[in-house]
């Protein structure tokens, strides 16, 4: 998905900016953006977490008076964990998939993740993916050269023996 259409500059009601968070792709350098900045507990999500706690205190006044507030660490742990998942799926880039916070922990992993991506898509397009270039790498001479499989196309083009 483009995304300017996942993340539009502007709401479909309002003509105002919204406020995201830009950065570049490590992978693919294109220009991306989020939906908030990454980091979790701003003044802004403590704001609207106490709201939350407040009106879930005057609702359930009559079962638990003023300790209804003891309800923030539950709500709390609840948004930082959704806003934590919504956010490490926007952060993965839908062009490349290069996911910077699977990089931070295991860059191998990363690297994986990134080449499945690809597999996927040439799959997607009807495409062999093309396996690494030895290029810059002296090849070892007893080491037979691995082909992509055969697909029907390729195999029309050779002569039957
Ligand atoms: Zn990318």
């Amino acid at each position: 998905m483009e995304w300017s259409n996942k993340f539009p500059l502007k709401s479909a009601w309002r003509d105002v900016e919204r406020k995201g968070f830009r950065f570049f792709c490590a992978g693919c350098k294109r220009e991306r953006r989020i939906f908030a900045p990454p980091q979790v507990g701003t003044a802004h999500h403590a704001a609207q977490v106490l709201i939350s706690t407040a009106f879930f205190t005057l609702i359930a006044w009559p079962l638990f008076s003023w300790k209804g507030v003891v309800a923030f660490i539950p709500f709390w742990a609840i948004f930082e964990a959704v806003y934590r998942m919504r956010m490490r799926d926007a952060l993965v880039c839908d062009e490349c998939g290069f996911d910077p916070v699977l990089f931070l922990v295991d860059n191998k992993k990363a690297a994986k993740a990134v080449e499945a991506h690809w597999r996927k898509r040439f799959e997607q397009m009807g495409l062999p993916y093309p396996e690494k270039k030895l290029s810059g790498i002296t090849p070892n001479p007893t080491s037979t050269p691995v082909y992509p499989e055969p697909t029907e196309k390729t195999s029309q083009l050779k002569p039957s023996a």
